[in-house]
């Protein structure tokens, strides 16, 4: 077939995909590459998760599901929303999805008529702008800035509200400057979305487990429970349990919006893999201990891979609070050439030489819509931190 439609054409492929495998292609080839490209975590998926869907197989919990997913998972879910944070939701107020994604693509297709405007704080997750576009809602960009940590403030909102906006979409912590909203962070926007009723926000919750420094996690629904009511909370499995191939993830919110997913999803994928729900609900149900080794393992790759950082003059970064990704500033290096000859005028510039010519993939800012940055995630073992920091200390030594 040789037409492909308008809508397809008008999104972009994810450009954090398209480096990782070209990344893989080239080490398939035979060459030495390290990637940081992934937002992916290199642990196991926790062993009660992996019994639970043996025992799913061998039981026979092979058969469709409720689209929104089985009254077990939803339980084990609301429970999460009720120790974690101290909100209750009903079964009807929960859908479970093949991964968040398809929660956030779900929402966005059930809420937006043409030209609705959703504001998107940037730097921001590479499919926000196009899932938007994708259900032809107009992507409203809102630049934060590295001195106010990355963090969307009360005034930068209020000015971008317009009588079109439909949602606000928070990411926190975010993917990919590892910002993170503490309580006293939301409240000022909470205040200025009190006096915008129109105004829903769909706030991207994937990596508030994995915050630092004893870090306090907060979500919209819990520091302002009055905007509950226009509040979708998405989550998952991926990140915090490294269940990224499992495609589950799921979102709390009013029971309207939810039942609109639900039909949307009914006539799409359906309900996701009945045995990824049944290790969703022993993920979901383990002892939080258990992820202590794993966030301060986190911490220390984030310390590690900061300090690294911070000894290559023309690269700055700040240490984030969250999530497995850091976010360096680059703007000190760019109109200079590599040693390879690649003259770097931009991050993308930037990113391929670096991958090209020393074998480091890492993710230009420009894909996150923040130009002269570039992302590193840090979700690898010391060794091979240690061996791409070197590698990027001797690129940035070789530029004149
Ligand atoms: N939201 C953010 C900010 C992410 O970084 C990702 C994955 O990279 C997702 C959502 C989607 O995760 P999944 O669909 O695997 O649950």
């Amino acid at each position: 077939m040789d037409h492909i439609a308008q809508r397809v054409s008008r999104i972009n492929i994810s450009q954090s995909v398209a480096i990782a495998e070209l990344a893989r292609r080239l080490k398939a080839e035979g060459r030495d590459i390290i990637n940081l490209s992934i937002g992916e975590p290199d642990f196991d998926t926790p062993e009660p998760a992996r019994l639970a869907a043996i025992q799913a197989i061998e039981s026979g919990q092979t058969r469709y599901t409720n689209v929104a997913g089985t009254p077990a998972l939803r339980q084990a879910i609301i429970e999460r929303f009720q120790k974690d944070y101290g909100i209750t939701y009903r079964q009807d107020e929960i859908i479970a999805c093949a991964g968040g994604k398809q929660a956030i693509f779900n929402a966005m297709f059930a809420s937006l008529d043409p030209g609705d405007e959703v504001i998107i704080p940037t730097p921001c997750w590479v499919s926000y702008p196009d899932i938007v576009t994708l259900a032809e809602g107009r992507p409203v960009f809102v630049p934060c800035s590295p001195a106010h940590d990355f963090l969307l403030q009360a005034e930068e909102l209020e000015r971008s509200i317009t009588p079109a906006t439909r949602w606000l979409i928070l990411n926190n912590p975010c993917n990919p400057t590892g910002a993170a909203y503490s309580a006293q962070d939301l409240k000022p926007l909470c205040e200025v979305l009190l006096r915008h009723p129109q105004v829903w926000v769909l706030t991207d919750d994937i990596y508030d487990k994995l915050v630092f420094d004893g870090f306090e996690f907060s979500t919209i629904a819990q520091v302002e429970p009055c905007l509950k009511e226009r509040t979708l909370t998405v989550n998952g499995c991926s990140k915090t349990y490294a269940m990224t191939g499992w495609r589950l993830g799921y979102a709390a919110g009013p029971r309207a919006l939810i039942q609109a997913m639900d039909k949307l999803q009914g006539q799409s994928t359906s309900n996701p893999s009945s045995i990824s729900q049944a290790a969703a609900v022993a993920a979901l149900r383990s002892d939080d201990a258990a992820l202590q080794p794993l966030i301060q393992t986190y911490q220390h790759r984030r310390d590690l891979v900061i300090e690294g950082l911070s000894r290559i003059p023309g690269i700055s970064c700040t240490a984030p609070r969250g999530a497995f990704y850091v976010f360096p500033n680059i703007r000190g290096l760019l109109g200079k050439s590599s040693r390879g000859g690649a003259r770097l005028q931009s991050d993308l510039d930037f990113v391929n030489a670096l991958l090209q010519e020393q074998g480091v993939a890492t993710v230009h800012g420009d894909a996150y819509m923040c130009p002269d940055h570039f992302r590193i995630s840090y979700a690898l073992d010391d060794s091979s931190l240690n061996k791409a920091l070197e590698r990027i200390r001797d690129f940035c030594a070789g530029l004149s």
